[in-house]
């Protein structure tokens, strides 16, 4: 893979936080995570806030082509609405593309639904091609009862053919038998962690939860974010997060990258590979 294939990917965090306290107190922000790539952009999970800091950040709404919504909790989807009308140039026109669950789409009014050029429900081993050089699969969450997804974007190379990465996103999901092997050969894994140590959550994943599933996997980079109150907070003494970067990189292969998410942090994709 040469830079140029892949020179304008990259990720922007609009937001790192999860769960009830960050979404009320903001102090990690819940704005999801912005994946732009030849020319257009993928925002994934817009929770509260998303509309603020995406203007904050002065990024282009009018990028947005796919509206990824990967379940229906408040930290995940409260700005949906206002980033579909957002999107629009003119209400005249049907814009951009909302991938979800059908849980979520039956809690969504009719009206953003029919601005949408096309809405896909997204599950579990489900392949959609976005675009003649990207394609989507969805990945197996367990999340209570709540329908959800993960997401692994294969994107190819216009210029050369083997030119090729993959980058997955897992949601919030409890590690499971098998969760590993879904994302055999991604080199990207950006992995929702919502607490330190072994600090179990039902329906999550914790540091010491994640780190075989890190050795498993093997990818190149592995970014965590979607952190707990127990993680970093305002009630908090410390932020936990530098710590956990550090456990992690003491218990995974010395050529795994690991970085830990920070509000607006921004990683040019194709310099880090
Ligand atoms: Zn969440
Ligand atoms: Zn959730």
């Amino acid at each position: 893979m040469t830079i140029s294939d892949f020179g304008d990917h990259k990720l922007i965090f609009l937001g790192t936080g999860g769960g009830r306290i960050h979404c009320s107190t903001q102090y990690r922000r819940t704005g999801g995570i912005i994946y732009y790539f030849n020319g257009a952009q993928a925002h994934i999970d817009p929770g509260p806030g998303a509309i603020v800091y995406l203007n904050q950040m002065n990024i282009d709404r009018l990028k947005t082509k796919w509206v990824i919504v990967t379940h229906a909790h408040t930290d995940h989807c409260n700005d949906v609405p206002v980033i579909i009308e957002s999107l629009h140039e003119t209400l005249k026109k049907k814009a951009g593309t909302l991938i979800t669950t059908n849980q979520y789409l039956n809690s969504l009014d009719e009206y953003y639904i029919r601005l949408m050029e096309q809405v896909i429900v997204m599950k579990n081993g489900k392949k959609f091609k976005l675009t003649n050089i990207t394609e989507i699969q969805g990945t197996k969450v367990m999340h209570g009862k709540t329908e959800g997804f993960g997401l692994i974007f294969t994107q190819n190379s216009m210029k050369n053919p083997q030119g090729q990465y993959k980058i997955a996103f897992t949601s919030d999901t409890e590690i499971f038998n098998g969760f590993a092997e879904q994302f055999d050969g991604v080199d990207i894994l950006v992995a929702n962690v919502l607490r330190p140590n072994d600090r179990h959550c039902p329906r999550h994943a914790c540091v010491d939860e994640i780190i075989p599933t890190i050795c498993a996997i093997h990818p190149k980079i592995f970014i965590m974010t979607h952190f707990g109150a127990y993680m970093d907070s305002k009630y908090s003494k410390k932020d936990l997060v530098p710590d956990q970067v550090k456990k992690i990189k003491n218990s995974v292969p010395q050529d795994i990258k690991v970085i830990g998410a920070k509000d607006g942090m921004q990683i040019e994709i194709a310099k880090q590979l």
